[in-house]
C-alpha cells in the first residue's frame, strides 16, 4: 500500500460524517422466512422483494471472475453511477477540482458540471498519447480526482502504462482508470494493481464486451475505505433484481462473451482495412477498443448522408484532436457490410 496516501482525508466532510441510511434487508443477515419489515407487499414473488442492497451474491461472482476480493468491488447502475458518487463523495462544490485528459468521455466533465466542480482538461498528445508530467502539473491542493480512460473514448487507443504508472505514483488525489473498453485491447489494464496501490480506482462495466448496456450494471474497483465511503452515499438499491438477476445468468457463459470479443476484433480489423482503402477517408486511427475513430473529408456531410440511409455514427469532429473524424462502433458483419456498401456509394 502507498504509504503516505490516506482515503479517508480526501473524502468531504459531510460525507465524512454521515450517517447512512440503512435499510430493514441491511440491518438483517441470515436465514428466514416471514419478512414483515420492509412494507413489501406480500404478493408478486419474488419481485415484491427489495433486492439486496449490499449485492452479496453478484459481487463474489464478479470479484471472482475479475480475481479481487469483494471488498475492492463497488457496483453502481452503470459505470456512470461509479463516475458521480466519485464527484459527490470526495468533490466540494465551488472549491475542488479534476483533471482529465482531453479529448475523452463526456460524463466526466458533465458530473463535474453538475456538482460545480472545476474540470481541468489536459490535452493528449497529438498521436492521442498520454503525457504524464501535463497531467502532473495540473494538480494542485485542491485535486481530487484524476480521469484517465484506457482504451480511451474517442480516440480508441490504450494509453501507454508506463505514462499511467507515473501518474498513479506521483498524484496527490485518487487517480481512476476507466476500462469501459479493456476486453478489446491487448493490454492487461490495471486491476492487478488495486490491493496495492491505495490512490487506484478502476472503472468496468457489462456494457461493452458482455452486451448489457441495457441492464446498466459498472464495477469500480478500489480501496476498502473508498468503498465504504461510496455504499454510505449511493442509494439503498441502486441495483435492482433483474439487473443482479440477469448478470448472475449472463455471467455464467463465459465461452459466448469470448466468442463474440473474438468476432468483434476480427470485424475490427476487417472494417479498418477496408475503410483504408475508400479515398473518402483520410485515416482510420489504430483502435483497441470496440470502434474505430476515422478522419474523413467531410465528416458533417457524409454523417448527414448516413443518417438518411439509417446509418448512424457519432460525429467527434469538433472533439479536441479529431477534427474531421466520426467515431464508428464495430457492429454485425452484415450491419458492417452495409456501412462498406454506403460508403462505397458516396460522392
Ligand atoms: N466509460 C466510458 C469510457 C464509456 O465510453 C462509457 C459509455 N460509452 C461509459 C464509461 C459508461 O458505461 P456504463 O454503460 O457502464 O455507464
Amino acid at each position: 500500500m502507498d504509504s503516505e496516501f490516506n482515503i479517508a482525508k480526501l473524502v468531504r466532510r459531510n460525507i465524512r460524517e454521515l450517517k447512512p441510511y440503512s435499510s430493514a434487508r441491511d440491518e438483517f443477515s441470515g436465514s428466514a422466512s416471514i419478512f414483515l419489515d420492509a412494507n413489501e407487499s406480500p404478493f408478486n414473488h419474488p419481485l415484491n422483494r427489495y433486492p439486496d442492497p449490499r449485492q452479496r451474491e453478484l459481487k463474489t461472482v464478479i470479484a471472482g471472475m475479475r480475481k479481487q476480493a469483494v471488498e475492492h468491488l463497488f457496483l453502481g447502475n452503470g459505470s456512470d453511477e461509479g463516475i458521480d458518487l466519485l464527484f459527490r463523495v470526495f468533490c466540494e462544490p465551488a472549491v475542488d477540482n479534476v483533471i482529465s485528459i482531453d479529448p475523452t468521455y463526456g460524463m466526466y466533465g458533465v458530473c463535474a458540471a453538475i456538482n460545480q466542480i472545476e474540470q481541468r482538461p489536459v490535452l493528449l498528445r497529438e498521436d492521442f498519447s498520454l503525457d504524464p508530467q501535463s497531467i502532473l502539473d495540473a494538480a494542485d491542493k485542491n485535486t481530487k480526482l484524476i480521469f484517465l480512460c484506457s482504451p480511451n473514448n474517442p480516440t480508441s487507443n490504450a494509453l501507454e502504462r508506463e505514462a499511467i504508472l507515473e501518474i498513479i505514483e506521483n498524484a496527490p488525489c485518487l487517480v481512476v482508470v476507466d476500462e469501459a473498453y479493456i476486453d478489446f485491447s491487448p493490454e492487461p489494464g490495471f486491476l492487478d494493481l488495486v490491493p496495492q496501490k491505495e490512490k487506484l480506482v478502476i472503472l468496468q462495466t457489462l456494457s461493452k464486451a458482455y452486451g448489457l448496456a441495457g441492464i446498466r450494471l459498472g464495477m469500480l474497483f478500489g480501496h476498502p475505505s473508498l468503498i465504504h465511503f461510496l455504499s454510505a452515499v449511493k442509494y439503498p438499491y441502486n441495483i435492482n433484481s433483474l439487473t443482479i438477476e440477469t448478470a448472475l445468468k449472463a455471467l455464467k457463459d463465459k465461452e459466448m462473451k469470448q466468442e463474440w470479443i473474438r468476432m468483434i476484433l476480427k470485424e475490427r480489423a476487417r472494417l479498418s482495412k477496408l475503410m483504408e482503402g475508400y479515398s473518402l477517408i483520410e485515416k482510420v486511427f489504430p483502435s483497441d477498443a470496440n470502434f474505430l475513430l476515422v478522419r474523413v473529408k467531410h465528416p458533417k456531410n457524409l454523417y448527414q448522408y448516413l443518417m438518411d440511409k439509417g446509418i448512424i455514427v457519432r460525429d467527434r469532429s469538433s472533439v479536441a484532436l479529431c477534427e474531421g473524424c466520426l467515431r464508428i462502433t464495430v457492429g454485425l458483419p452484415e450491419e458492417n457490410d452495409q456501412l462498406l456498401e454506403a460508403l462505397s456509394c458516396y460522392k
